[in-house]
């Protein structure tokens, strides 16, 4: 049984920065609703007013290229997953994307809602990370933009005000760029991760990004790594210790802390192979 709030199908995204910003506070984007209701109905959030932004034909646009990208905050997972270029041009974003619940899920549920959600487990965060995108936003004093790696404030918090509505997020240029992602989950199918992470080298600096997820009450990014080592074990370990030193799991219903701290060195053990040492990463 869903909560009392008043339903708002905005024609403006002014309109609806104007609406957030009458509720101070609760107030809620609703976008896919994958999220958002089912923490209503399970009492866990209890927003007086939903602002639904599905019915904007600027929010469901999405250019993607090796150039700067930019998907609108409405366009919906498989509307990405299954386009002719994106997986060519951002795998491993696809390959986080394609993680995510079930092929009914990826049609209702958004790129933007899976950030704005702010789970620790969030499976395209890591992958954002990596790739420095920038989440845009426009609220009642204007538009602006947000780095994602300032953009999440704590488990389920961002640092968007009450009237602030994403309205996209933009990926910078790939610069041959290769990337990964890995994702352990406690069941094949569809679940959340226990711990997910991505990777993204770039051959012509020689610098590798790391971000992991589920294993603080943020993804973490960590300091870019130099990547100079004719000994890929000593470098896996090096890395690895880098990792473990960035991270705090706790213990919940997916997984144990232990259990999450044994397979991170496996999933970036993987990402690294993909990446450095086999040289096969798109
Ligand atoms: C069965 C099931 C399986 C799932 N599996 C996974 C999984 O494997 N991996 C994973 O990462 N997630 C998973 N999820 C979570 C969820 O499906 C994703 O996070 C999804 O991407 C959310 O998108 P949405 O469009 O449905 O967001 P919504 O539910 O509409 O919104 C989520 C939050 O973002 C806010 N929001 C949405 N759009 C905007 C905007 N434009 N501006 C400001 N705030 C906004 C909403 O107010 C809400 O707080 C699962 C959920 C379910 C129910």
């Amino acid at each position: 049984m869903l909560g009392n709030f008043e339903y708002k199908r905005i024609r403006s995204i002014e309109e609806g920065c104007q609406y957030l910003a009458e509720a101070a506070g609760d107030g809620a984007v609703l976008a896919g609703g994958t999220d958002l209701l089912v923490e209503i109905r399970n009492g866990l959030k209890s927003p007086q007013l939903l602002v639904d932004c599905k019915g904007l034909d600027v929010l469901n646009v999405f250019s993607v290229d090796d150039s700067r990208s930019t998907i609108g905050a409405s366009v919906a997972l498989n509307q990405l997953i299954e386009h002719r270029v994106f997986r060519t041009t951002h795998p491993a974003l696809a390959d986080a994307l394609a993680s995510i619940g079930t092929y009914q899920l990826r049609n209702r549920a958004t790129l933007v809602g899976n950030i704005c959600n702010a789970s620790p487990a969030a499976d395209a965060a890591p992958v954002l990370l990596v790739l420095d995108a920038v989440v845009e936003v426009a609220g009642v004093e204007g538009p602006r933009t947000v780095p994602v790696r300032s953009f999440f404030a704590g488990v389920k918090k961002t640092t968007l005000k009450p009237d602030e509505i994403v309205t996209a997020i933009a990926l910078p240029a790939r610069s041959g760029l290769r990337t990964a992602f890995r994702k352990q989950q406690r069941i094949r199918g569809h679940d959340l991760a226990v711990v997910n992470a991505a990777g993204a080298y770039s051959p012509a600096k020689k610098v590798l990004k790391l971000a992991i997820g589920s294993c603080a009450p943020t993804p973490v990014l960590l300091d870019p790594i130099e990547v100079d080592s004719k000994d890929n074990e000593a470098f896996a370990d090096h890395v690895i210790e880098t990792v473990l030193r960035a991270v705090s799991p706790i213990s919940d219903v997916r997984a144990s802390a232990g259990y999450r701290n044994a397979v991170l060195p496996i999933l970036v053990k993987r990402i690294l192979h993909e990446l450095l040492f086999e040289g096969s990463g798109a």
